[in-house]
């Protein structure tokens, strides 16, 4: 048993820190993340430029590129002692519903997830990312639920996609198994005008709720229980590939 570690908020980033910390009772770990903050990279793959990869002290790695580049290359160049399984995070802010599409974070699990092992998201959810307090609830989560794991090991193509809520852990309410909920459109972007007259446009921030019902990743979190979403990376809509027979 050995744990990779990696995020899409960089190397240095609180999160990462907490989760490698709390999950070094469980295992040995090895951290190799991005060098800065690459949030919403999703799953892109750099391949028109070599990557650096920058060893620290503690034996951390910092990767001049993406999240998904951090666990491609630890798993298939970097490290010389394969890690077991991929834990992703902790990320500063919700990975739910849509997020998930866009997450560097859940891209990073993913990563580890196509390359065979099994793997985990996991993000901090509060009201501003700046006033994130409790990254030690998600940790102590993490570590629960890699200790299920080594017991009970997920099948093949399959991560756990989880979202703890920034309170104390005695606060939380359990854990949930939930499906991913839904946002409404982004909010509109920020026009700038730069300093020679043109606008630019700083993305906006991701939607407010919009399926946030029973069962979904949103509802959990927003009765104080760890969210657990299954996903996989099969894209298909198997439903409508039954009903596009008929169609084509
Ligand atoms: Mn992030």
């Amino acid at each position: 048993m050995r744990i990779l570690v990696s995020n899409d908020d960089g190397v240095y980033a609180p999160g990462i820190k907490s989760l490698a910390s709390h999950l070094k009772e469980v295992a040995p770990v090895v951290v190799v993340a991005p060098d800065r903050d690459k949030s919403a990279v999703s799953h892109s793959l750099t391949i028109d430029m070599p990557v650096r990869v920058v060893p620290l002290e503690d034996g951390r790695y910092s990767v001049h590129g993406t999240p998904t580049d951090s666990v491609h290359l630890a798993l298939t160049g970097v490290l010389d002692e394969l890690p077991t399984m991929v834990v992703s995070g902790i990320n500063a802010g919700a990975n739910m519903g849509d997020d998930t599409l866009y997450s560097g974070t859940v891209a990073a699990a993913m990563e580890g997830c196509l390359l065979g092992l099994p793997a985990i998201a996991i993000s901090l959810v509060g009201q501003k990312e700046a006033d994130l307090i409790h990254y030690d609830t998600a940790a102590r989560v993490a570590v629960t639920l890699v200790k299920k794991l080594m017991k009970n090991p997920l099948p093949k193509g399959l991560l756990l996609n989880v979202n703890v809520p920034d309170i104390p852990y005695e606060q939380l309410q359990g854990m949930k198994m939930t499906r991913l909920g839904q946002r409404h459109a982004a909010e509109r972007p920020l026009v700038i005008i730069d300093p020679r007259g043109k606008p630019v446009y700083w993305m906006g921030p991701a939607g407010d709720e919009k399926d946030a019902g029973e069962g979904t990743d949103f509802f959990a979190v927003r009765n104080n229980c760890v969210s657990i979403t299954p996903l996989q990376f099969d894209l298909t809509d198997h439903k409508a590939l039954k009903d596009m027979a008929s169609w084509i």
